[in-house]
């Protein structure tokens, strides 16, 4: 009988709650879960294609010692032996952990208190670390505490949403719906878009400031200047609730309009508009992420945010507040047990003896940490220097993710040991494992995940564990009994942990710390399974209906005040003679991370098969870089290669890459390679979104297409990137010279018998080659070479994998690269939920369909998730302005 489980997505940190269901043969489904009150149903394209990723292709099934299969019992005597003696012989900050916003509340708080409560050393970071550790800065600095005010009924709620350094439409595509959603339905709310490029979240602002890189905190100290000036502060708020109002007045006063025009790049009216709509507007909500995030003034930046509402007392009252948006599906509930190695466990601070004592006590440990821990980047540079010696990864994937990504991959190298948890064996840091323990993924974890606006949803399992794969908790309690810490490690379900995880954030507590659900201290069993989405706090015996927080103050400062905090803007400029780009990484709409599950899915790698630099075209002409060339980004630290995507959304000079690709999808696209560890230095958080490059033009001597229907190996070219495709695979390639048997180097790379003869041409004039395979009517692989970009439409290619090749003409027709005229070239794929290109769209917009509705009654696309509706009303404005001219 067909089971429906209610479970929660694990890519971003909207949270959206799902229903998979999976059928007698096995076959899983996935829809929104209308109940859930995150998404009430919706999900996103990455959502909505979750069940094609749940195969077991490249899954880690059982534990494995230096590449050779062992039992758990061996691998995990293993890594506790190493571990103690490790810390025996050069003390416990000579040991670390590197785990990540993709575990489960439950699996980050054994690791957190093995490591602060039991190793006694704060060396654990997460790779939550490179996403929002500037938020909690910024937090802790103003409110006393790491606390999210709001939640995300907010932004429906709100006058004016600002969204800074948020590529919303993408990055967090349902909390986008719900916002676009709403201002459909109050056209008179406001929406202004803060970031250099025009992104997709643009399209539906009603300003859009591309504003220079790092420049947020002279546009808010600016505008905290404009508030005063304009009576705008709540005098009220600020004497009862706050305290340092003067001397963030002084500062401010310091930056003129001019330094801040100056330092923004903007024009004069914009910012007067920006300032007069936020100073008008009482219900303001101001979003943020990495864009604010991941840069080396990043905690400045939120406080200079979180100056402006305290100033205005919007903060906490339905629709408005600050409203930091996190990237990962559980990068809240790792700041809930201390998962970052500066923090304690359940909102406690590091750095105060009293908590840490009262931690020790709930423990009943023997070693507390006394200090805080090397937060990421710090961490791989001791791992490079000797100082720590043994090292576990879980669930993340630092040879790419991390900045100056070459370094990290030669340090996790030479470090005498390394475990790493994961689900999948070829990812780029895995293969550098001593240990490699299988992890549960998706669909059959069992715990819980806290969403940016504090809702705390279970992810249940709906599938078996493969092989010998075990939870990560599991795996750490192990490691600790073994290690002589039997006692404080009994847990036999992740309901134990929970509860105890509860217990802890009660624990004396009274009021004095924000995070509080001892609500479910006792919960066990039954009850944990069957936990609804709940919002904390959630004190014990107090139903607490408000969901929000400061609207009467109520700060965690020692005094309960909330604290101003005086920024000033710094040069953000990092660009010179041999540098002169600004590059900007960051995240597509279809992938997440580094693709271990989303490139996968055909469907989700349709939408954007490879990584690209997007250029100005301006730029691009002065670099000699045409559409679809190659381009290479350097820096000091490295190089990459990408496709050029010109386009007017981007900014003269700087330069957008994507932070997905890994050497298992392309050649040389770690673009975290070419991002130097540059970073915060009160939250420690890597600047990813300011990067002085160089580009130049990547001369090749030929590109080519190809599909196959084998995964292509060993692909020996100056640039190629891998993707899924219907029926097999698609290869973008491209060569510095010949290749002495065109036929014999697909054959090998296709894996083709060397019986099977090509039917094709080389065309000595041109440099053309076409070549396709056939093993009877069905085609095997097809390859087309041309001295420049090959003008072969991607789409209908692919679809030949799938096609019957019964004649002779087809067959030609495939070689020459030209679709059929009953089988129009779709395009590159918009909608990834029903296949629909671009070629189709524009089609329907020339036939009468003039709006985004009109084009999804023509042809369903955009009438799903909705991730695409934007870029859908991207391609119908364009070409309506097109007619019109
Ligand atoms: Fe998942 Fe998309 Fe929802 Fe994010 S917005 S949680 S990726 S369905």
């Amino acid at each position: 009988m067909e089971e429906a489980v209610k479970t929660t997505c694990p890519y971003c940190g909207v949270g959206c709650g799902v229903i998979a269901t999976v059928a007698d043969n096995g076959a899983v489904s996935v829809r929104g879960d209308p109940d859930h009150p995150a998404n009430y149903g919706r999900l996103c394209s990455k959502g909505s294609a979750l069940a094609e990723t749940l195969d077991l292709d490249g899954r880690i099934l059982h534990p494995e010692i230096g590449g050779q299969r062992a039992s758990w019992d061996e691998a995990l005597d293993l890594v506790a032996e190493r571990f103690a003696r490790t810390i025996a012989e050069h003390g416990p900050d000579s040991v670390a952990f590197y785990v990540s916003g993709q575990l489960l509340t439950e699996d980050y708080y054994v690791a957190n208190k093995l490591m602060k409560g039991f190793v006694g050393s704060a060396n654990i970071d997460t790779n939550s670390r490179l996403c929002m550790s500037s938020s909690v800065a910024g937090h802790r600095r103003a409110f006393g505490s790491d606390t999210v005010p709001g939640c995300y009924e907010d932004l429906e709620l709100a006058d004016l949403v600002v969204l800074t350094g948020s590529n919303l439409a993408w990055c967090h595509p349902v909390l986008y719906q719900r916002l676009a959603a709403a201002k459909a339905k109050r056209p008179e709310m406001k929406v202004v878009v803060i970031d250099p490029r025009r992104t997709m979240t643009a399209d539906i602002a009603d300003l859009h400031l591309a504003i220079r890189p790092d420049a947020d905190v002279a546009l808010f100290v600016g505008l905290f200047s404009h508030l005063v000036a304009n009576n705008a502060v709540d005098q009220n708020y600020v004497a009862a609730h706050t305290a340092g109002f003067p001397e963030v007045f002084a500062a401010s006063a310091a930056v003129s309009f001019g330094e801040v025009l100056e330092r923004t790049g903007l024009p004069a009216m914009q910012l007067r508009e920006f300032y007069r709509l936020f100073t008008a507007t009482e219900k303001v909500v101001t979003c943020y992420s990495q864009g604010v995030n991941q840069s080396s003034s990043g905690t400045d930046k939120v406080n200079a945010i979180l100056n402006c509402h305290l100033a205005t007392g919007r903060i906490g009252r339905p629709g408005m507040g600050p409203f930091s948006l996190t990237g990962q599906p559980n990068a809240m509930g790792g700041r809930e047990v201390g998962g970052l190695a500066n923090m304690l466990a359940a909102h406690m601070a590091i750095e105060n003896a009293e908590d840490r004592d009262r931690v020790q006590r709930f423990w009943r440990s023997p070693a507390m940490a006394e200090k805080p821990g090397l937060k990421a980047v710090d961490l791989f540079q001791a791992v490079a220097d000797g100082r720590v010696r043994a090292l576990w990864i879980m669930a993340t994937n630092p040879v790419v993710s991390m900045p100056d990504a070459d370094a990290v991959e030669a340090a996790i190298k030479g470090c005498p040991f390394v475990v790493v948890s994961d689900i999948l064996k070829d990812t780029d840091t895995v293969r550098h494992a001593d240990v490699l323990l299988p992890s549960l993924g998706w669909g059959e974890k069992d715990g819980t995940v806290t969403n940016s606006e504090r809702r705390i949803s279970r992810q249940r399992p709906f599938l078996a564990a493969p092989g010998e794969a075990r939870a990560d908790w599991w795996q750490l309690a192990e490691v600790a009994r073994r290690m002589g810490f039997a006692e404080a490690f009994t847990y036999a379900a992740p309901a134990e942990i929970f509860s105890e995880h509860a217990a802890l954030s009660a624990f004396e507590n009274a009021g004095s710390r924000d995070f509080d659900i001892g609500a479910h201290a006792r919960l066990i069993g039954q009850a944990y399974e069957a936990l609804a989405p709940f919002q904390w706090p959630q004190p014990a015996g107090r139903a607490r209906a408000e969901s929000r927080f400061f609207a009467d103050g109520g700060f965690y400062h020692a005094d309960g005040k909330a604290r101003f905090v005086a920024v000033r803007p710094v040069d953000a400029d990092r660009t010179c003679a041999d540098y002169p780009f600004t590059l900007n990484t960051g995240r597509i709409r279809d992938q997440w991370h580094t693709m271990t599950r989303t490139g996968k899915s055909a469907r989700l790698s349709a939408h954007i098969a490879e990584p690209f630099a997007e250029l100005h075209p301006r730029d691009a002409i002065e670099l000699g870089v045409g559409n679809a060339c190659l381009v290479e980004i350097e820096s000091p630290r490295g190089k990459a290669v990408v496709r050029a995507l010109i386009t007017e959304r981007q900014a003269r000079g700087s330069i957008f890459v994507p932070m997905h690709w890994t050497d298992q999808f392309a050649a040389n696209a770690r673009i975290d390679a070419v991002v130097p560890a540059i970073t915060d230095l009160v939250s420690g958080q890597p600047a990813s979104k300011n990067v002085a490059v160089a580009a130049r033009r990547f001369k090749v001597a030929h590109y080519a297409f190809a599909v196959s229907h084998a995964k292509p190996t060993e692909a020996d070219a100056a640039y190629w990137a891998l993707a899924k495709a219907d029926g097999g695979w698609r290869l973008e390639l491209a060569f510095a010279g010949p290749v002495e048997n065109w036929a014999d180097w697909c054959r090998r790379v296709f894996s083709i018998p060397k019986t099977v003869e090509p039917l094709g041409y080389a065309d000595a004039q041109t440099g053309d080659v076409r070549l396709a395979f056939f093993d009877g009517t069905r085609l095997l692989a097809a390859f087309f070479l041309a001295c420049e970009p090959v003008a072969v439409a991607r789409n209908w290619a692919i679809a030949q994998l799938g096609a019957e090749h019964t004649n002779m003409r087809k067959r030609f027709g495939l070689v020459a690269g030209r679709p059929g005229a009953d089988k129009p070239d779709p395009g590159a794929t918009i909608c990834a939920c029903f296949g629909v290109g671009v070629n189709q769209i524009v089609a329907a917009v020339r036939s009468g369909c003039h709006s985004v509705e009109a084009v999804g009654v023509a042809l369903n696309a955009g009438t799903n998730c909705g991730s695409c509706r934007a870029e859908i009303r991207g391609i119908v404005d364009g070409c309506l302005a097109t007619a019109a001219e």
